[in-house]
């Protein structure tokens, strides 16, 4: 929790090509880490929301696609993020 918390407190938004991974397939879950996937596992992503108003695209920590990229990003953990994806660290964009 100690790293999720210290991640929100960024500064700077990491680029989002580096979280990614996969940056044009965004089904791929290739190259990323046990243990980023363990986050996303732990976190509950899924890939499409539950609550229609929390979804990615609105949460204060996703990662827009770069330009010319087809997925997102999270500031949580590396590998695509939909923007109609939901988590239980949801926030609302400030
Ligand atoms: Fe990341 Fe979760 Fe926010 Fe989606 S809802 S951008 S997975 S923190």
């Amino acid at each position: 929790i100690a790293a999720l918390v210290a991640a929100c407190g960024q500064k700077s938004a990491p680029k989002n090509d580096e979280r990614v991974l996969n940056p044009d397939n965004c089904d791929s879950l290739e190259g990323v880490s046990r243990e980023d996937l363990a986050i996303r596992e732990k976190l509950a992503y899924a890939s499409e929301s539950p609550i229609k108003d929390n979804q990615c695209h609105n949460c204060n920590l996703y990662l827009p696609p770069a330009n010319g990229r087809k997925c997102g990003g999270c500031m949580l953990f590396k590998g695509p993020v939909l923007p109609g994806g939901y988590c239980t660290y949801w926030a609302p964009k400030i």
